[in-house]
């Protein structure tokens, strides 16, 4: 059976020194891996149809008790240019994929995670240089998830005192509750619980990379934000710490 898809590539990797394997979030069949047989011959249908971040129509040949299809051709309908030249936004498009790549389950049906991720590209294309953007993204990410972190009152006994943040405890907790019950619980200050309440509310980006940070503050936002992905998504810190480096 062919089946025609709207797809992001989110990983791509040698099969050998011709063909690829990509793994691709499509809009209607979920996460997909395709063999790309040839892809790197100078008359191949693949050769620039296709490429990280980008959105292509893809054709490939599904069979059932596979998971690895074989691809037919391809039809890039969306380059994202900026990446080719804005490296640090690229950096964050790097991560937002791996984030997706690593967390969806082949096949899944999920029509708004691609729309989702498509979103999340588009908006790092214009806003992906700055450190903010990657956090709204996760946020973003972790609601779709089902994941928002609770950041009102302590998750346990609904004081608003003396909070801190623990990531397995799924937003804020209080001290006294966090020592009773020997929490790892991570500083946050209330200046930096208040921008983390207003960029969770924030539906666009564009307020939040306007927010003015002082080191002390990027640093806390980071490592409540990166303990919570860690701990919800289990994904590996260098994915993060290599989007925050080129930032
Ligand atoms: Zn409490």
């Amino acid at each position: 059976m062919i089946v025609q898809a709207t797809a992001i590539p989110l990983a791509i990797y040698p099969w050998s020194s011709t063909s690829r394997i990509v793994h691709w979030l499509t809009h209607h069949q979920g996460k997909v891996s395709t063999l790309l047989k040839g892809a790197l011959r100078p008359k191949s249908p693949f050769l620039g149809e296709y490429e990280l971040f980008s959105t292509s129509e893809l054709l490939y040949f599904a069979k059932p008790a596979k998971t690895l299809y074989t691809g037919k051709e391809c039809a890039l309908l969306h380059r994202r240019e900026t990446f080719r030249t804005n490296w640090r936004a690229m950096q964050t498009a790097s991560y937002i994929t791996s984030l997706f790549n690593r967390t969806t389950p082949e096949e899944a049906h999920q029509p708004e995670l691609f729309v989702l991720c498509e979103e999340l590209l588009d908006l790092a294309e214009e806003y992906g240089q700055h450190p903010q953007y990657l956090l709204w993204a996760e946020f973003r990410f972790c609601e779709y998830h089902g994941h928002a972190p609770s950041l009102g009152h302590c998750v346990l006994c609904a004081s608003d005192k003396e909070l801190r943040f623990c990531a397995g405890q799924g937003g804020v907790v209080c001290m006294q509750c966090a020592r009773a019950r020997k929490l790892p619980i991570l500083e946050c200050p209330p200046d930096v619980l208040a921008i983390l309440r207003a960029w969770q509310k924030a539906r666009q980006p564009g307020p939040v990379v306007n927010t003015r940070l002082t080191a002390r503050q990027l640093t806390a936002l980071n490592a409540i934000a990166g303990t919570f992905m860690m701990y919800h998504f289990h994904l590996h810190p260098e994915y993060r710490n290599a989007a925050l480096a080129a930032a």
